[in-house]
């Protein structure tokens, strides 16, 4: 694209615009079609709804305990969740799930005992006759041969297995009050869902989800940009780049895949650059291939492709591909771990 060629030559400041809106595509979990009180299945409001974590499943200090308290809190940062749900300890009943018993319970069960899902959340719920329908109670389950470590948020040498994190985190959705959508969103059906980047745990709410978490249960105004190295292309979800080493000499030109989004609900114009650097997952440093702001909407992402020249001052080397957004953290974010990303691909530059 001409206007980063001029750009890496003369350094001005560009802005990077919103490209791609955002569809938006959430859904309720259940609703009320008939009877005399038709809507969305919420829970209540008035009460705090808590849920409880298996620890015959997801004991304390394992893999999975770490994922549970990575799941539930990147939905506990936002302030509609917040203000109504809450973590409610532990049980532990020799790894069973039970429905129907007064309990919200989420635990590690077999797949075959969820019929060969994923995972599976069971809502219960009141009529729609004699008021609104609400949940009184849900039970989260994820199968038990899913990774629950950090999935890398590159998807580098992805597969389904290793998206125990944000399977959590979709069904946590369900319980909270979303059903399936097609879009760019962890309550998308089947797998790959989409990460978010930072240095932990990469399932987070996408655009949409927060926003229909927002809706439902309505809303403060809250800001969270966050970098991606997934995209959404063909309907289907996938890495920004492949693991390939583009090897390239100094004045020459790299095309990179980016995506960049926001999950709250006001505008933000933050710095963003783009870089080369040595120091894998670490979001300071390096050298840059482009840097400006970029500009969003609420509740919107985009993917963008473009050339970057790489400057006559890099070193020789192998570098990683980073992105970031709002280095100087001039914005107040909910999540402010989630503003850098690297891409799987890498650039060796040798001449
Ligand atoms: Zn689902």
């Amino acid at each position: 694209m001409k206007l980063f060629t001029v750009l890496a030559k003369t350094a001005l400041f560009f802005v990077i615009a919103m490209r791609a809106s955002l569809a938006l595509a959430y859904t309720a979990n259940n609703t009320c079609s008939a009877g005399l009180f038709p809507g969305t299945v919420t829970w209540a409001s008035g009460n705090n709804v808590g849920i409880k974590r298996d620890t015959c499943s997801m004991p304390d200090g394992n893999q999975r305990a770490a994922a549970w308290s990575g799941s539930t809190a990147n939905w506990l940062k936002l302030s509609a969740v917040n203000s109504r749900f809450s973590l409610a300890g532990t049980y532990n009943n020799n790894c069973t799930i039970q429905n129907n018993n007064g309990v919200n319970e989420a635990g590690i069960v077999s797949r075959s005992s969820i019929s060969g899902n994923a995972g599976l959340t069971v809502m219960i719920r009141t009529g729609c006759i004699t008021g609104p329908s609400h949940y009184t109670e849900g039970d989260v389950m994820i199968a038990d041969d899913m990774d629950f470590s950090n999935e890398d948020e590159s998807f580098w040498r992805e597969s389904d297995n290793q998206q125990g994190q944000v399977v959590m985190e979709h069904e946590l959705g369900h319980f909270i009050v979303l059903g399936h959508s097609q879009g760019f969103d962890i309550m998308r059906t089947g797998t790959p869902e989409p990460l978010v980047g930072g240095t932990d745990f990469h399932g987070a709410p996408y655009p949409d989800d927060a926003n229909g978490i927002r809706n439902y249960y309505c809303c403060s105004s809250e800001a969270n940009v966050f970098a991606s190295a997934v995209m959404l292309s063909g309907g289907t979800i996938t890495a920004t780049g492949d693991s390939s080493t583009f090897e390239v000499c100094r004045g020459g030109t790299v095309t990179l895949n980016y995506t960049v989004g926001n999950s709250g609900n006001q505008s933000a114009t933050v710095n963003f650059r783009i870089y080369l650097t040595t120091n894998l997952g670490v979001p300071t440093g390096g050298i840059n291939l482009w840097s400006g702001v970029a500009v969003t909407s609420g509740v919107s992402y985009f993917t963008e492709t473009n050339s970057f020249t790489v400057p006559t001052t890099v070193p020789n080397g192998l570098y990683f591909i980073q992105w970031q957004l709002d280095d100087v953290n001039s914005l107040s974010e909910y999540d402010e771990t989630d503003n850098f990303v690297h891409s799987a691909s890498t650039v060796l530059v040798d001449c």
